[in-house]
């Protein structure tokens, strides 16, 4: 296996040493194959906001799986969930499962150019969409941690295809649309972006992003597959009260299983096959055990709405790593909104990837090391994003903070 992993960042190459290799997870915690324990801030890259194994998940996954577990025919289920995505988020008219959020870009980007009948995709410094060629340039998480410009492997033409801009620079996005504004098929964005650590997008960024594409006749993409039921039910558009006209889901919909969604306008849907000529397609799209996953995660989401709850404990993290911080002497800046956060070591603002990028790496792998030793684990990564679940919020904050502050001394 390249690296020893599935996927890149799981390799610590960003912070030195061997990846843990785990052998399970329960509530906040997840156990390595030596037996030892960690509290969970990865949370599997932001799905399991419920925390491991949570009761209602398995039992949905367990019953659903008795009756088979795909079917490549439609199912209630997937109508149910499908319903409850809309509901939630009314700027979908229609959505379309898939099974990863690189598939659910991908697609987006694909109904936007059949749409308009134009090529150029609009993307930003640090935001990562997937491994899908055309979003891959200046990307961030992995490609951020590895210092890989780009990838190899994407021809020159379709790379030209891409404009990258700097994230929350709305002059730059206007200079951009000014002259080539009318050859824009999308902007797509992460609303909140978690790939180059967390930064929050601001409010008169994204407000311009919408105007702009308005007034060209470009597709707006928020790219919620993080921050969708993650920041809240409406994910960060309610947030903003922002309306884009197609949205990329994933993570928290399926619950700890692979399934993502992207939807948007009617008439922007009814491009995708079979209604119109916009093709795409999946084996395994809808299937049965991940919409139970994340049926039965949207259901505990929308009975205990956790949000308050789990704000107030990242709120208390920040302040925790703050003081460590000032306590031994070190410059941090700790971005978070709603359940994500990144500490950067880093005087701050961080506002976007060039700012992000100037943090102290080396310190924050001393970090990431000395929290491993003391049983927490966090990203192996200054590029990516610390989530709080749920059992954590509820049954490990004490814990955790005293393993945090802790950790400093050695950074
Ligand atoms: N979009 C965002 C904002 C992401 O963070 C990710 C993955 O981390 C993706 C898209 C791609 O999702 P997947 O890894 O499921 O393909």
């Amino acid at each position: 296996m390249p690296g020893g992993v599935s996927s890149p960042v799981r390799a610590f190459r960003a912070v030195g040493g061997d990846p843990i290799f785990i052998s399970s997870g329960a509530g906040p915690e997840l156990v390595d194959v030596d037996g030892r324990r960690y509290l969970d801030l990865v949370s599997a890259y932001g799905p399991l906001i419920l925390g491991h194994a949570h009761p209602a998940v398995v039992s949905a996954i367990s019953q659903q799986a008795e009756k088979g577990t795909s079917y490549g025919a439609p199912t209630e289920a997937e109508t149910d969930l499908v319903e409850s995505l809309l509901e939630h988020l009314p700027s979908m008219d229609m959505a379309r499962l898939v099974s990863s959020g690189t598939e659910a870009t991908m697609s987006a980007i694909r109904v936007a150019r059949g749409a308009t009948g134009r090529d150029v995709v609009v993307k930003f410094a640090g935001g990562y969409h997937g491994h899908q060629d055309y979003l891959l340039a200046e990307a961030g998480s992995g490609v951020a941690t590895l210092g890989i410009p780009g990838s190899a492997g994407v021809p020159d033409a379709f790379a030209a295809l891409t404009a990258v801009l700097p994230y929350n620079d709305l002059a730059a996005v206007q200079h951009f649309f000014a002259e080539r504004g009318d050859l824009v098929a999308a902007v797509i964005v992460e609303p909140v972006a978690g790939n180059m650590g967390v930064v929050p997008g601001r409010a008169d960024f994204l407000g311009g992003l919408r105007a702009l594409t308005t007034r060209h006749g470009s597709v707006l993409v928020f790219d919620e597959v993080i921050t969708g039921f993650r920041l809240g039910l409406g994910g960060a558009q309610a947030r903003y009260g922002i309306t884009p006209d197609m949205t990329c889901l994933g993570k928290v919909i399926g619950g700890g299983l692979p399934l993502a969604a992207y939807g948007g306008r009617r008439d922007l849907m009814s491009m995708v096959a079979p209604e119109g000529p916009v093709y795409q397609a999946g084996t395994l799209s809808g299937n049965p055990l991940a919409t139970a996953a994340g049926l039965a995660t949207l259901r505990v989401l929308l009975e205990e709405d956790p949000y308050p709850e789990l704000e107030a404990a990242a709120a208390a993290l920040v302040k925790v790593l703050q003081e460590g911080a000032r306590s031994s002497g070190i410059e941090l800046t700790v971005n978070s909104v709603g359940s994500m956060l990144t500490p950067f070591f880093n005087p701050g603002p961080v506002t976007d990837y060039a700012s992000a990028g100037a943090s102290d790496g080396a310190a924050y792998a001393r970090l990431f090391h000395r929290l491993l030793e003391l049983g927490v684990y966090t990203p192996p990564s200054q590029f990516e994003s610390w989530f709080i679940s749920l059992p954590l919020a509820r049954t490990g904050m004490e814990r955790l903070f005293e393993r945090v502050s802790g950790a400093f001394a050695a950074v």
